[in-house]
């Protein structure tokens, strides 16, 4: 075994440092996983230092995906013309019998791509089918370990189907599918809870790497008893709550009729909103959601992919931001996005402000858009003051750019080319925790070619297996599709007043 010095010298790079605009000549210093010190070129170091020469390369922190979900790498590209409900009712086909191997194999792909296109960490949402086992859990939490990325996993749970969710859509399904859909009923939420709790209790992790939350996954998919149940569980351990609320319309109108209050205010109301608590998307929040939302210290991950993909709207992050609402970028999952490329999604982020409308004070500039991606990430992963930054006391997270590749040439303002220039494909080498996890754009933690024989026989496996569903899931796509577009030629309220941009 060997062991690896103490000390690391990063030298001759370009450093992009907080609040700045332009990367600056400096060396970087690290102690075991950390960031020590800053200084001039040539700094010294001590004598036993390992040196890293990074000439010609442009050194960012690593990026934040603050919100994904592992299961989707194996569903990745599956759909195409699909709202947020039709890929909910493609769920059981897409997504459907997978064993422990595959739940691993899902979130190892996940990693593996997030890492090889720059991001260090991600907040991801999982799911298993009933409900989270410690197994599966502990399957997740070893696929990001294996790949060498830090990670807050959190279990996507419910009490509901999307056909009890939606207020009057069981009863809009012809007879055949009501019976088939019936087959989907979620267990009671008390067992739902019991192999999440074994996990927390049971087992011992690196909080410095891995972090623990629980996902209700759509607030309309469960109970107010099981909402309740989420809060008091999250709370007792200490542990962060992330919802999808306000994604589509078709929930936000939802919300109003199940509970005659927004969704947020509903959480709100039942006490789970706090600074530990992330809404996804937020596309239909209106201006006292956000209020709500600041008011708790709460994050928002904004999805510009996903939200497009599906046709869900595109979210306000000024008006969030403005609100004083904790802003965060994820890819959601490559079932949905189709890919975890983070630069894309910043880049999307930004210009999806853009499009909101000519007034350009309103739209995101670069460094917001690249603090949303880094720091608001870290916030919103409970990683705070730990990631995010290149300073001396946080993690070193790093990502080093080539700056001969043609996304790079010339170099003119490094924001704006980390924004809206690159994509991935200039990341050399990425760097988490002082371990250097991608080098000279090879991934060192994970055998790329035994994965990819592994995914394509899963894939094979998974598809014949899965056939009958997807001839069901084709039947109630349709179904719900002719439901749910009805249904959103209700306007919604904050239609009247303008939020969001349709
Ligand atoms: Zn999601």
């Amino acid at each position: 075994m060997t062991t690896s010095p103490l000390y690391t010298i990063v030298r001759n790079a370009l450093v992009l440092l907080p609040g700045k605009a332009q990367a600056e000549p400096v060396d970087l210093l690290l102690e075991g996983d950390t960031i020590r010190e800053i200084g001039p070129r040539g700094m010294s170091a001590p004598a036993d230092a390992a040196i890293v020469d990074a000439a010609g390369k442009l050194v960012h922190a690593g990026l934040i995906n603050a919100h994904t979900h592992g299961h989707g790498a194996l569903a990745k590209a599956m759909g195409d013309r699909w709202t947020l409900e039709l890929l909910l009712a493609a769920g059981p086909w897409i997504s459907g019998n997978r064993s422990l191997e595959d739940k691993y194999l899902s979130a190892t792909l996940n990693g593996a791509e997030m890492v090889l296109k720059g991001t260090t960490a991600c907040y991801d949402l999982f799911f298993e089918v009933p409900a989270p086992s410690v197994e599966g859990m502990s399957a997740i939490a070893q696929a990001y370990q294996d790949v060498g990325m830090r990670a807050t996993i959190a279990p996507m749970v419910a009490d509901k189907t999307l056909y009890e969710a939606i207020p009057g859509l069981y009863d809009a399904l012809p007879e055949a599918l009501r019976s088939a859909v019936d087959r989907f009923r979620m267990q009671p939420y008390a067992e739902t809870l019991k192999g999440f709790e074994a996990f927390v209790t049971q087992t011992r992790i690196d909080s410095e790497r891995l972090k623990i939350a629980l996902a209700p996954t759509i607030p309309l998919h469960c109970s107010d008893e099981f909402l309740g149940a989420c809060r008091d569980c999250a709370r007792r351990f200490g542990l962060g709550l992330h919802s999808h609320v306000s994604e589509s319309k078709i929930q936000a109108l939802s919300g109003v009729k199940r509970y005659g209050r927004t969704l947020t205010a509903h959480l709100d109301k039942l006490g789970l909103l706090g600074p530990d608590f992330t809404v996804a998307h937020g596309v239909w929040l209106d201006p006292d959601d956000m209020r709500i939302l600041a008011g708790h210290g709460a994050s928002v991950a904004h999805n510009p992919a996903s939200n497009m993909r599906l046709g869900s709207g595109l979210a306000d992050l000024r008006a969030m931001l403005d609100a004083g609402v904790n802003v965060a970028i994820g890819t959601d999952g490559s079932n949905s996005g189709d890919n975890q490329n983070m630069y894309e999604a910043t880049r999307l982020a930004s210009f999806v402000s853009k499009v909101r409308g000519p007034d350009m004070h309103q739209w995101l500039t670069t460094p917001e858009a690249l603090h949303a991606a880094t720091e608001g990430g870290a916030r919103a992963l409970g990683f705070q003051g730990k990631i995010g930054r290149i300073e001396a006391g946080y993690k070193a997270d790093l990502v080093f750019v080539d700056l001969g590749h043609i996304n790079w040439l010339p170099h003119n303002r490094t924001v704006n080319q980390i924004v809206h220039v690159e994509d991935g494909t200039a990341v050399r080498d990425v760097m988490i925790g002082g371990r250097f996890v991608v080098k000279d754009g090879r991934l060192l933690t994970i055998d790329l070619a035994k994965l990819a024989r592994q995914a394509e026989a899963a894939r094979e496996r998974l598809e014949a297996v899965n056939a009958p569903m997807k001839i069901l899931a084709e039947k109630l796509q349709e179904a719900v599709a002719s439901f749910c577009i009805g249904l959103a030629r209700e306007p919604y309220q904050v239609e009247r007043y303008g939020a969001p941009l349709r």
